[in-house]
């Protein structure tokens, strides 16, 4: 495959002025990342900060109500409550072996904002975030926490408000200041390097996800499930279980409030190929090139694009796409609390529907685990408006 590339999608789509930093990026990815120094205080951070490795959970009372073998793979029990962690302490470990001392990142809901906060107060880098005006006002709690964590939060007025400008904003101040500063990304999306080095740092799911399942059945799952926003959770389950083709992979986009009929966020079903922030992938667009805006009851799955890597394997068949509404969400978030006293995040609940759905459809024996990404404390407010 050609670098940077999976089959026809990625790549580098940027002004010339970003091309330095993602060529300073593109190296270290390949020579920092896999070293053995690199690698240890990576892993030794992850074991001992995030609480790494995660359980794999078996759903008793939920398993014998449906007739199959359901498991959760639990990202919410990382340490800030979802996997967004793992990538956001690569790339902050990353900025400091790179001699760099500040993260700028952008967020819309404000959890990758977090986590990014995070990470550098963890490791002693200043963190400027950018969020539209309207998220900041909308989002409060988490400019209460990114504050606490010592991260500076800046509220971008032009435009919409929201996490497009955000995005723009950020990418303006790191080319300004790409000498000492790194962009943190928060999914498997943007120009090359971005979607291979976030997938890698949140592959630990699926290694792990295999590694203990193995243990615990001494075989392979038949069936992975994940929701997609940008599609870092998903990518890091999937990757590691990729080559065994017997595990069906399964990505759970947001349909919103429609029918199932896939469309607010759902990019891979309902998107076109365009360009969105430096990579070429599925997008949602009108037909003469302007993004759409996403909707989705959860905060992390409102986003118009799609990691490239899914595009890929949605081309090649290796996974499929499939989409869930707002509704179907929900109900199954109140299934998990009830029946396995777990409160799972909004945007899991999504692929947790659609694994609760295989109900009638899949053998006794069948084998499926649900990448349960994060905890839904988060949610209450929005849950409860649903509800009533
Ligand atoms: C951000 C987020 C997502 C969506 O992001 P991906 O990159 O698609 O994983 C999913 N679940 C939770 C809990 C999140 O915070």
């Amino acid at each position: 495959m050609k670098k940077a590339y999976f089959g026809e999608f990625g790549g580098q789509f940027v002004p010339e002025l970003l091309m330095p930093p993602l060529i300073e990026l593109e190296e270290a990815y390949e020579q920092i990342v896999p070293s053995e120094d690199f690698q240890r205080e990576f892993n030794s951070i992850l074991k001992d900060y995030v609480g790494r490795p995660t359980p794999l959970t078996f759903c008793k009372n939920l398993s014998s109500e449906l007739g199959f073998n359901l498991w959760l793979k639990r990202e919410d029990l990382a340490h800030s409550g979802a996997h967004k962690i793992n990538n956001t302490i690569g790339q902050a470990l990353l900025t400091k072996y790179m001699g760099k001392k500040r993260l700028v990142a952008e967020t819309g809901a404000g959890q990758h904002g977090v986590a990014t906060a995070t990470a550098a107060a963890l490791l002693g880098l200043e963190c400027i975030v950018f969020m539209g005006a309207k998220d900041v006002e909308r989002q409060a709690p988490n400019v209460k926490r990114m504050e606490l964590l010592g991260a500076e939060v800046r509220p971008v007025y032009s435009s919409t408000q929201t996490l497009k400008d955000a995005i723009n904003e950020a990418l303006r101040y790191w080319i300004s200041h790409q000498r000492d500063t790194h962009y943190c990304l928060g999914s498997v999306v943007g120009p090359h390097p971005f979607p291979a080095l976030v997938r890698d740092f949140q592959s630990v799911i699926g290694k792990e996800a295999k590694e203990q399942f193995l243990e615990k059945t001494n075989r392979l799952p038949d069936h992975v499930i994940a929701c997609v926003g940008g599609g870092s959770n998903a990518m890091g389950i999937f990757y590691e279980f990729l080559e065994h083709r017997e595990v069906k992979l399964t990505g759970v986009e947001a349909a919103g409030e429609g029918t199932p009929n896939c469309y607010h966020s759902a990019t891979l079903n309902k998107g076109t190929l365009g360009i969105l922030h430096g990579t070429k992938t599925y997008l949602l667009q009108t037909e003469d090139g302007q993004i759409l805006p996403s909707h989705s009851v959860a905060p992390g799955l409102d986003y118009p694009g799609v990691g490239p890597e899914h595009a890929y394997l949605k081309e090649t068949k290796r996974a499929e796409y499939v989409c869930v509404t707002d509704e179907q969400a929900l109900s199954a978030f109140k299934v998990l609390c009830k029946k396995e006293g777990i409160i799972p995040a909004l945007e899991s609940s999504h692929a947790l529907s659609f694994a609760l759905n295989l109900k009638g459809k899949v053998k006794e024996n069948y084998h499926v685990i649900v990448n349960l990404s994060g905890r839904g404390d988060k949610d209450l407010d929005i849950v409860f408006k649903h509800l009533k």
